[in-house]
């Protein structure tokens, strides 16, 4: 039986192309009922699509045939081959393929959650981010701080999609409103040639950069930065993010909390029959769904391969993608890959801002998610 941990975008993914492969004996361990295309969410928060558009039942896109346990993996026993749920029952494994995704750490920013009930918002949850565009919408003069935090967390560039959204919105709409990034990054974007074109993109809307900083409490009307308290009308932040508790807990874990796995096979470094993906992954590619499309098939070449007792010879090479939101109807699509070198699949120039590219990411990418994605056809 093979046992999948988690049924997200990596989980359903994972477990549709198995199915396809011929595998019989399949279960998904997600305590979820709804199934969320987190990447809507940048575009919900900028005005720019519904939030209904982002979930669906989870039983929807369950693949057929799949077993699914509707409850929560708390531990992983790999010598007895079991994964051990939150009533204490076990599930007993020959392939395990652990993908529950990232912990939202909220409470390590000091104030952070209780700002959430004033003018605060994040798009890292799918309930606020509906009021993010609220707060976009009536902030017309005042201060805007837009804040990602130290540490791997998922989509990177989300932290600056939504200030170029807001940003748009404002020089439109003429409202006057003093706009601060605050990046834990010595610079825009971890590549050149991306990191040029938003330089130009921060220059345009004049927004103020703070490089190698971060949102260290927030406070009624005010955020601290390095040390410094920046009075503020509204601000967009995102959680640290970490590992899932208990899985930093397991023996799972590698020294930064996620699963160790190797970074091309995806198979763990101890555990021969446990693989792992997507953002729960110790491996140094950019957390995203795009990151998993490309690993998922070599999850699964390899799971099966491993089955058979051959070598493994599917290797990911670290591929992520970033859809950077610029404007209202522009996109810069990011590829990339563990060397940080350009990866571009598309026979256009996507390192410039395009219209065609904001197609892709408002109605390209979620068909191809819900229709191709998860039904492990693409
Ligand atoms: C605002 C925002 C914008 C983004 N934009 C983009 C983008 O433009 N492009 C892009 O490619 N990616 C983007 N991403 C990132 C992308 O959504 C994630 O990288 C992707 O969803 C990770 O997939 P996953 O399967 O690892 O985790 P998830 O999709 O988060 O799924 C994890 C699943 O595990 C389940 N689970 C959790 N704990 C347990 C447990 N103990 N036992 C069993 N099940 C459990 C959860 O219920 C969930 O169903 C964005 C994310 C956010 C938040």
């Amino acid at each position: 039986m093979v046992v999948v941990v988690g049924g997200g975008t990596a989980g359903i993914t994972v477990a549709a192309r198995l199915r396809k492969a011929g595998v019989e004996d399949i279960t998904v361990i997600d305590p979820a009922g709804t199934h969320h295309y987190q990447p809507l969410w940048t575009l919900v928060g900028g005005g720019r699509a519904p939030l209904h558009k982002s979930a669906r039942p989870q039983a929807s896109v369950m693949p057929k045939g799949v077993n699914w346990v509707r409850r929560a993996a708390a531990g992983v026993e790999p010598e007895a081959h079991e994964v051990r749920l939150d009533d204490g029952t076990t599930i007993g494994y020959d392939r395990l393929v652990v993908c529950p995704g990232i912990q939202l750490d909220w409470h390590k920013i000091p104030g952070l959650t209780e700002s959430l009930s004033g003018r605060v918002s994040s798009n890292y949850a799918a309930e606020l981010a509906p009021k993010t565009w609220e707060l976009i919408k009536s902030t017309r003069r005042g201060t805007a701080v837009f804040a990602m935090p130290a540490g791997p967390i998922k989509c990177a560039g989300a932290p600056q999609k939504i200030c170029y959204l807001a940003a748009d919105y404002w020089r439109r709409q003429g409202a006057r409103v003093a706009t601060h990034l605050v990046l834990p990054t010595p610079g825009l974007f971890g590549v050149k040639e991306f990191a040029d074109v938003l330089a130009g993109v921060v220059r345009r809307y004049g927004i103020t950069t703070h490089f190698a900083s971060e949102v260290t409490e927030v406070r009624a009307d005010a955020v601290v930065i390095n040390g410094q308290t920046l009075p503020c009308t509204m601000a967009h932040l995102v959680p640290p993010q970490s590992a899932p508790d208990w899985i930093k807990a397991s023996t799972l874990a590698g020294a930064s909390g996620y699963v160790e796995v190797d970074r091309h096979t995806l198979r763990h470094v101890k555990y021969p029959d446990i693989f792992a993906l997507g953002d729960a992954a110790a491996t140094p590619n950019s957390k995203t769904g795009a990151a998993i499309r490309k690993q998922a098939p070599v999850v699964v070449a390899n799971l099966l391969a491993s089955m058979r007792g051959e070598q493994l010879t599917a290797r990911y090479n670290g591929y992520a993608s970033c859809p950077l939101t610029t404007a209202k109807r522009r996109v810069v699509l990011a590829e990339f890959d563990y060397d940080l070198r350009p990866t571009p699949s598309l026979p256009v120039n996507t390192a410039k801002e395009r219209l065609d590219m904001w197609y892709l990411k408002r109605y390209g990418l979620p068909f191809f998610y819900w229709n191709l994605m998860l039904r492990g056809l693409a």
